[in-house]
């Protein structure tokens, strides 16, 4: 399998990989400070963004120390052109700790800007702070990728740490998915306006900043599988396969004629077929093959000619969230159920959603404050 990060090394037994298109970010970092001042332009930009990364890596390494607090693994870091980003191996349901991990990697910046402030002074002018060009230079330079890093990590828009903290502040009140809906919202209003603008000034006023605008653009919708992946998260929580598996469907012998089974089609569920052999389901037959064949005229070939023999089955023990996350890629549409062995019923990808709303309306969840 082709690999799209590479690994560095480890620190504080934490992986730490880059993502091979951080390439295209030195390349064109390079090339810029080439255009600049030839060789030297070219190494100082590359030494640049090797120390805007060593300080993103500080931030994710301020996340991962906290989360490891709380018992929460990282499993790596991963630095990506737009920015860095631990994985864990779980999240925090409780806002406090919530609040804690993600504002420890903003702290970590705002307390280098104290120690530089502390060690150089303050930089005469904010706007000379950008690319070193001599030593000298570096710590304002550091300072202000830190602080470029602590602002804009702290705007209140997923899925950037500010969204998370407002996420948390939320979840100390409302319901946990709720407060993601909220903070997602005015995350994707925050992010979406200051797309517009930076298109706005890069089309009317020739400021060139197409690219702030397109990673705005991709921050509003990192909100938004930020906020799908919490809501599946939540409606699936705590079911089982079990829990949407259909005991009616049809089951035929191979040799069952196409006629015969769209005449049970038509008079009973609406949804696939399971052809039945002697030790079990052997095939599936979605119910538009069954119709097709009737309209081509071949409703007296055997129901087996028509089947899809290659498919998956699944147990109803398994946790129900991650196989719907599975199923939406599958192209099968009805899975045959076993448990410990034996032939339960079916599921229907189009009726589990239906199914979990019905156990829901059943017995409300308790709604999760997620005090400590
Ligand atoms: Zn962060």
């Amino acid at each position: 399998m082709l690999r799209w990060s590479i690994a560095l090394f480890r620190v504080f037994g934490i992986r730490l990989e880059v993502h091979a298109t951080f390439v295209l970010l030195l390349a064109y970092a390079g090339w810029l400070g080439a255009q600049d001042d030839g060789w030297r332009g070219l190494l100082w930009s590359l030494a640049f963004v090797v120390l805007m990364f060593a300080v993103v890596v500080l931030h994710e390494l301020g996340h991962c120390l906290a989360a490891r607090r709380y018992g929460i693994r990282t499993n790596r870091i991963l630095l990506l052109p737009v920015g860095g980003m631990a994985e864990f191996d779980s999240l925090p349901r409780q806002p406090r700790r919530e609040l804690a991990i993600a504002l420890a990697g903003p702290a970590v910046n705002y307390l280098m800007i104290a120690l530089l402030v502390l060690g150089f002074g303050w930089p005469p002018s904010l706007a000379e702070v950008g690319p070193p060009t001599s030593l000298r230079e570096i710590p304002h330079a550091l300072l202000g990728v830190n602080l470029i890093m602590g602002v804009f990590n702290l705007l209140p828009a997923f899925p950037m740490d500010g969204g998370r903290v407002l996420r948390s502040l939320l979840a100390m009140r409302l319901d946990y998915l709720v407060a993601t809906r909220w903070a997602a919202r005015s995350g994707q209003v925050i992010a979406l306006t200051i797309a517009t603008w930076a298109a706005y000034g890069s089309y009317f006023d020739g400021d060139n900043l197409w690219l702030l605008s397109a990673l705005f653009l991709f921050i509003a919708y990192g909100a938004e599988s930020e906020y799908r992946f919490v809501r599946d998260r939540e409606f699936y929580a705590g079911l089982i396969v079990a829990n949407v598996t259909r005991r009616d469907f049809l089951g035929f012998p191979p040799e069952t004629s196409i006629a015969t089974a769209f005449e049970a089609l038509r008079r009973s569920v609406s949804q696939d077929l399971l052809l039945i052999g002697a030790s079990g389901p052997i095939g599936v037959v979605p119910r538009s093959r069954v119709a097709a064949a009737l309209r081509a005229g071949r409703e007296q070939e055997p129901l087996a000619a028509h089947a899809e023999h290659d498919f998956a089955v699944l147990q109803a023990e398994w946790t129900l969230g991650p196989v719907v996350a599975g199923l939406r890629r599958s192209r099968q549409r009805l899975f045959p159920v076993y448990s410990f062995d034996r032939l339960i019923g079916v599921c229907d990808v189009a009726r589990i959603d239906d199914a979990v709303r019905l156990i829901h309306h059943a017995a409300p969840r308790r709604r999760a404050r997620g005090a400590l």
